[in-house]
């Protein structure tokens, strides 16, 4: 099936917002094996959105609309669609009973019409705000309204259109995440695409992201333990060939692998960062429940800070500077002494745009102090493009530091 997304309002045109609306609902749609041709963009005006409408219904099968279902005159999505379509609005009683409860006494006239929806709707209750979403089937095309706000558009997407999609077709779809770090896409793509020429039912597709891959795999079943049972084995076979570059199945990020690891073996972790100016304790503590594992964090980023906080020798920051194997090993071993986790893990390199000390740009020492040993490892400069992707990539190369050294 394909599908069209159609966003209604002038805001857009006028640059005043982005259309994330869009992006959440293609991501969404990607995920659920749709397809989606076209994104539409098209201001509060009836006579433009009506020839909108025209082009979409003949060339999707699926027309998703977005915003334009408040109660202000400028909101007309509705009124036009449901002329289009050559339907007539009715009130729905159970849309109009939850918006008077919704409203209580501030409901006002204006606030009645969004409970008008074209003719036969199915009404898709909105829990995150007044507007209710809709959808019907006509000239060989779904129609489904939601409303602008993303913080209503995402989750009525994601509850309410898509189970209503998924209840138009025959089975169940089911997608896993291979998540992968430390190779890039296209050995990724080599060592993958002889066995995903193979497959047959499953389709396993990768993708790039900010210095990590990720392949999604996809099926569809009878059921949802169908869907799932048809998954299983082609992950089970793309995490052998990929080995120790999976660091997680369905996870979010590394530093949710990082956390829940931690957490699980009771192990803490306190943190001495330079060049990523405390980056890696904000992803960390992104985790809901990092708090287990995580205490403690310094920057560090003058060489005084190295010296007097984690106890890094004058001589040693002398002899190799502060961009070194040896002053990385001793702002680990400084955080673990000072702090008392179980963990030290420093971070010190040259995130640009200028080289420093004679090193180049997106050198980056990542070191490791605990009970088990010390290891230091150095990120190579090839990831430097600029300063923000040098420290995003150091603060991942040392969560996966931990995820090989510590929670293997
Ligand atoms: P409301 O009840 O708030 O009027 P609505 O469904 O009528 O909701 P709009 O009036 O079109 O939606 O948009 C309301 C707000 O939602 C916009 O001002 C904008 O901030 C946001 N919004 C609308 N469309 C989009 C979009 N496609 N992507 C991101 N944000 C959007
Ligand atoms: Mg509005």
């Amino acid at each position: 099936m394909v599908c069209e997304i159609l966003a209604v309002g002038t805001e857009l045109l006028l640059g005043e917002i982005s259309n994330t609306d869009a992006q959440v609902i293609s991501q969404g749609l990607s995920e659920h094996g749709i397809d989606v041709y076209y994104h539409t963009v098209c201001g509060d005006n009836p006579a433009r959105l009506s020839a909108a409408l025209d082009i979409a219904k003949r060339r999707a099968d699926i027309i998703i609309t977005t915003g334009g279902l408040g109660p202000t005159a400028d909101d007309l999505t509705k009124e036009t669609i449901a002329a289009a379509f050559g339907k007539r609005l009715y009130c729905d009683e159970d849309a109009m009973k939850r918006l008077r409860e919704r409203m209580g006494p501030g409901m006002t006239p204006n606030n009645e019409k969004q409970a008008w929806l074209p003719e036969g709707s199915t009404m898709l209750v909105n829990d995150w705000g007044t507007a209710p979403g809709c959808a019907f089937y006509a000239e060989g095309c779904h129609v489904i309204m939601l409303p602008g706000p993303p913080r209503e558009c995402t989750p009525m997407f994601r509850q309410r259109a898509l189970p209503y999609l998924e209840s138009l077709n025959d089975g169940v779809i089911s997608s896993n995440y291979i998540k992968i770090y430390g190779i890039g896409e296209s050995s990724m793509e080599t060592m993958l695409k002889p066995y995903l020429d193979t497959l047959k039912g499953v389709t396993a597709a990768p993708y790039a992201k900010e210095g990590e891959c990720e392949v999604r795999v996809t099926a569809r079943g009878r059921t949802r333990e169908h869907a799932e049972s048809l998954c299983r084995p082609v992950v089970s076979r793309i995490c052998e060939i990929l080995g120790d570059a999976v660091y997680g199945i369905d996870v979010s990020s590394l530093e949710e692998v990082v956390v829940r690891g931690l957490t699980e073996r009771r192990l803490t972790l306190a943190l001495a960062e330079s060049c990523t100016g405390g980056l890696l304790a904000k992803r960390i503590t992104d985790i809901p429940g990092s708090s287990a594992c995580f205490g403690w964090g310094c920057v560090s980023y003058s060489a005084a800070a190295k010296e007097r906080m984690l106890g890094v020798s004058p001589a040693t920051l002398a002899a190799h500077g502060a961009v070194s194997e040896e002053t990385a090993l001793e702002m680990a071993r400084g955080v673990r002494a000072l702090s008392g986790a179980d963990i030290g893990l420093s971070v010190t390199g040259v995130a640009g745009p200028d080289a420093s000390e004679g090193k180049p740009v997106g050198l980056v020492y990542i070191a490791l102090s605990h009970a088990g040993g010390e290891k230091v490892v150095a990120m190579p400069s090839r990831y430097a493009r600029d300063r923000a992707r040098v420290r995003h990539f150091a603060a991942s190369a040392a969560l996966d530091l931990i995820r090989k050294e510590i929670l293997r």
